[in-house]
């Protein structure tokens, strides 16, 4: 499993449902873990690692009791605002402030396949908000204050043109 890197495809669609949950899906969920873990990442989409699949893993407390496996996730309800930093491990280098709901519950699947509601609040919410955003093809420099879009736009037209000479 490798990383993908904006501005690939695959993280700018919204990704398919995922409509069988068996070993397959678990084998995924190790591997997504490990890849996060060693990027030193708190989140990970599945398209993220070139998976066209509704799911996501994170550890927005870095505590091996925290792990989140959501599939099929859908934020149901929100209140609040929240303003704070974000990055992207599909945005090397880059860094910005995004607001988001301050709090948030969503209904998703577990790897049992049982459908299940989480409430978060705070960075846990952050999280939950920016990996379903993956899912729905959207990225967090979309959300981005002008002013962080602006700073970090030298570098995303690095991205860009590191892309772009991958394909030729
Ligand atoms: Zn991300």
């Amino acid at each position: 499993m490798m990383i993908l890197h904006y501005p690939h495809p695959l993280l700018l669609r919204r990704t398919q449902d995922v409509d069988e949950i068996g070993d397959h899906v678990l084998e995924i969920v190790r591997g997504m873990f490990e890849v996060m873990y060693k990027s030193e990442g708190i989140g990970l989409a599945a398209n993220q690692v070139g998976l066209d699949m509704r799911l996501f893993v994170a550890n927005p407390s870095n505590d091996p009791e925290g792990e989140i496996v959501m599939i099929n996730p859908e934020i149901v309800a929100h209140d609040g605002r929240q303003v704070g930093d974000e990055g992207c491990l599909s945005f090397p280098e880059i860094y910005g402030k995004v607001t988001r709901s301050s709090a948030v519950e969503v209904e998703y699947y577990d790897l049992d396949g049982k459908l299940c509601k989480m409430e978060a609040a705070d960075l846990p919410a952050r999280v939950l908000q920016h990996e379903i955003d993956h899912l729905d093809g959207v990225v967090f420099i979309s959300k981005m204050s002008p002013g962080d879009r602006t700073v970090n736009s030298r570098r995303l037209k690095e991205l860009e043109n590191k892309f772009l000479r991958s394909k030729k």
